[in-house]
């Protein structure tokens, strides 16, 4: 898709902006606190959700919480390049309209998903250098992206762990009673598990060579950027998705091997949900090495996958949206993100006024206190 035109009407610190973007680039550039990533957000918000998941009474501009909120977009379609469409978002206090063409749409967050972005927000290189957990929802969500079952399967396998550690949580003695009990709850647990390790690995080796293939363009580099999937039930095995059998037993005969530790414990210690992606540069890991550029580079990279993923596997182009992506980086990666992602439509903020120097192309917004103004070439 290609986001036409933007209106914008008190939404947080924005009074009122309009903007007509270029197909390719737009930046924003302003100083902190301006408005910049609130103007992400008014997008991402008639995209159906905002990323920064807030109650919508936070949308309303502070001291004004009776106006109403509007923000309007204006798209094609990639294959309707002259077909104008139109969202607009309504907001009064607590209760908001979507109208997708005019006719109103009831689950907001259906159309969510069907119209693709893709964003990159500083958080996000906790993907890299945080918790297991970042990273195992990081790979749920691309999964889910991809093929709109993955969820719910994740969503049975947390419920059943969730009964199972209550069995254990609860549990005095270790009777043949319960031994029957935890079997049962491994087969199950066991079964929805590789469901879920399936849908996770069945397209990260495209995720990975396409993150890898922009890492390299990002760096002007011979750096390889590689990804794991480091399962805690396969272990160093090799496995695909096509290993369902293999991997279920595998499941079940660690599941076995940890009942002393998960007895313990009081909760279930190997499975999909102790499972990890590791990063490595150069087959160094990433989490222990990596610079603060490096880091970002690799979170930048995988958002770009991301993006390329959708395009390949939907054929739909999805927007990006870059908020703070060049701080860190130097000028050379610099130059790549605002002038060499092609095939994108972006949308890209930053702090750094300088960092538009050796830009040729697109369109540019200055941002001061919720005011908007192009920077005429
Ligand atoms: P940075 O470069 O630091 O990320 P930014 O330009 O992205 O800054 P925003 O996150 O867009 O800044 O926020 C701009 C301002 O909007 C902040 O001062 C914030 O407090 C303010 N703000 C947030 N919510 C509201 C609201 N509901 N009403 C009015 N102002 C708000
Ligand atoms: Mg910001």
């Amino acid at each position: 898709m290609i986001i036409r035109s933007l209106t914008v009407r008190n939404f947080r610190n924005i009074a009122s902006a309009d903007f007509i973007f270029d197909p390719k680039v737009n930046i924003f550039t302003g100083n902190n606190a301006q408005g910049k990533t609130n103007l992400c957000e008014a997008i991402s918000v008639c995209l159906g959700k905002s990323f920064r998941n807030p109650k919508i009474s936070e949308l309303l501009p502070f001291g004004n919480e009776n106006d109403e909120t509007y923000i309007e977009i204006c798209f094609t379609f990639d294959e309707f390049p002259d077909k104008d469409n139109t969202i607009s978002y309504v907001q009064k206090k607590n209760s908001f309209r979507l109208k997708f063409n005019g006719i109103e749409f009831k689950e907001a967050e259906k159309l969510y998903g069907a119209l693709r972005y893709v964003i990159f927000i500083p958080e996000d290189l906790y993907i890299v250098k945080g918790d297991p957990e970042k990273r195992r929802n990081y790979i749920d969500f691309v999964s889910n992206m991809i093929n709109r079952v993955h969820n719910s399967k994740l969503y049975e396998y947390n419920k059943a762990l969730r009964q199972k550690n209550n069995i254990l949580m609860n549990m005095n003695e270790y009777n043949s009673t319960n031994k029957m009990m935890l079997e049962s709850w491994n087969d199950t647990i066991a079964r929805l598990g590789v469901n879920v390790m399936c849908g996770r690995i069945k397209y990260f080796d495209m995720l990975a060579s396409f993150a890898n293939e922009y890492y390299g363009m990002i760096n002007r580099s011979n750096e390889i950027l590689s990804m794991n999937y480091d399962s805690t039930v396969m272990g160093d095995k090799g496995f695909t998705a096509d290993d369902f059998e293999i991997m279920y037993e595998t499941y079940l005969r660690r599941l076995r091997e940890t009942a002393d530790r998960e007895l313990r414990m009081k909760y279930t210690v190997v499975g999909a949900h102790r499972d990890d992606v590791s990063f490595r540069i150069n087959n160094m890991p990433a989490k222990d090495f990596a610079s603060q550029g490096q880091i970002r580079s690799i979170a930048v990279a995988l958002k770009l996958a991301e993006a390329k993923m959708i395009l390949d596997k939907s054929n739909d182009v999805p927007i990006i949206i870059l908020d703070d992506v060049l701080s860190e980086l130097d000028e050379f990666r610099r130059s790549f993100i605002i002038n060499h992602i092609d095939n994108f439509q972006i949308f890209i903020t930053s702090c750094n006024f300088s960092d538009t120097d050796k830009f040729g192309h697109g369109k540019i917004w200055n941002v001061e206190n919720g005011r908007f103004e192009i920077r005429e070439s």
